[in-house]
C-alpha cells in the first residue's frame, strides 16, 4: 500500500517536472493548518515529506503564515512551534502581514514561476490554486501526506504546451511552404525516362566469319559449326570418290 502511494506521488511529480520544469530540491510552502494536521497525525514533516516525494525538499513558510497561526492562540501553539522551525521565505509583507492564503497566492503568482509546492489543509486555498497551472498541492488525510492529483487547469495547459512544442515556428513554416511548392512543381512535370540500350557488358561481341559461309550464316560462330562444315566436305569428297570416272574412250 505504502509502495503504491509513493509510486503514485513519483508519477505526479514527473508530470510537473516534464511539463512545468519543477526541479530538486522541491520548495514546499507550509502553513499553520498543515503543521497542526501533522501534529495531530503524528507526522514528522521534515522526515516524512522528503521520503514521500522521493527527493530532497526545502520546507518553507512565510512570516504571514506564522503570524496567522500565532493569532489563533493557544489551540495552535504546537503548530506555531513546528512552523517556526522552517525557513521563512521573504514574501514582501514585512510591514503588514496578510492571511496565509493570500500570502501564498501572491508568491505563486499567475504561473508559479518559482515552482513552489503548497502544503495546506485550507480547502479554499487549494481550490484557488488549482486554477493556476503547475502548482503541486499537498495535504494530510488520515495520518498520511497526500499529493493531490493534477488539476484540470494544469493538465490542459500541459497539453497546450505539448501542442505548441510540436508546432513549427514561423521560419520553419515558411521553409516548409517553399519546399512544398517546389515539390508540387516537380511532381507536375515528371521526368521522362531515357531509353537505355542493353547493358554493353552483357552483350557478346560478334566475331566476323570469313570464307564462303560468311554471307549465308552471318553471326554464327563456334567450333560446332566449323566441325559440321568440315564433316560435310569430307562426306562430299567421299561420295565423289565413289562416282565412277567416265572413260576417255
Ligand atoms: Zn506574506
Amino acid at each position: 500500500m505504502k509502495f503504491k502511494r509513493y509510486k503514485h506521488a513519483r508519477k505526479l511529480i514527473s508530470f510537473y517536472k516534464m511539463n512545468y520544469g519543477v526541479r530538486e530540491p522541491y520548495q514546499v510552502l507550509v502553513d499553520g493548518t498543515f503543521c497542526q494536521a501533522a501534529l495531530k497525525g503524528k507526522i514528522y514533516i521534515k522526515e516524512q515529506l522528503p521520503k514521500y516525494i522521493g527527493s530532497s525538499v526545502q520546507i518553507l513558510t512565510t512570516r504571514c503564515a506564522i503570524e496567522e497561526t500565532r493569532s489563533i492562540g493557544d489551540d495552535l501553539i504546537g503548530a506555531l512551534l513546528v512552523a517556526k522551525r522552517f525557513q521563512q521565505r521573504n514574501c514582501g509583507h514585512k510591514h503588514k502581514c496578510i492571511p496565509a492564503a493570500d500570502c501564498f497566492t501572491s508568491l505563486i503568482g499567475n504561473d508559479n514561476s518559482n515552482h513552489y509546492f503548497v502544503a495546506t489543509q485550507d480547502v479554499e486555498l487549494r481550490r484557488k490554486l488549482r486554477r493556476i497551472p503547475g502548482v503541486p498541492l499537498l495535504y494530510i488525510n488520515r495520518n498520511t501526506i497526500v499529493l493531490e492529483g493534477v488539476s484540470d487547469t494544469s493538465r490542459d495547459q500541459a497539453k497546450q504546451i505539448g501542442v505548441e512544442k510540436v508546432q513549427p515556428t514561423k521560419y520553419q513554416q515558411s521553409v516548409l511552404d517553399s519546399l512544398g511548392s517546389e515539390l508540387a512543381e516537380t511532381t507536375k512535370k515528371p521526368k521522362r525516362k531515357k531509353i537505355k540500350g542493353p547493358n554493353p557488358l552483357s552483350c557478346k561481341k560478334k566475331s566476323k566469319i570469313t570464307g564462303p559461309f560468311a554471307a549465308k550464316s552471318p553471326g554464327i560462330v563456334g567450333k560446332g559449326r566449323k566441325r559440321r562444315i568440315r564433316k560435310c566436305r569430307q562426306q562430299a569428297a567421299y561420295l565423289l570418290s565413289k562416282v565412277p570416272v567416265p572413260s576417255s574412250d
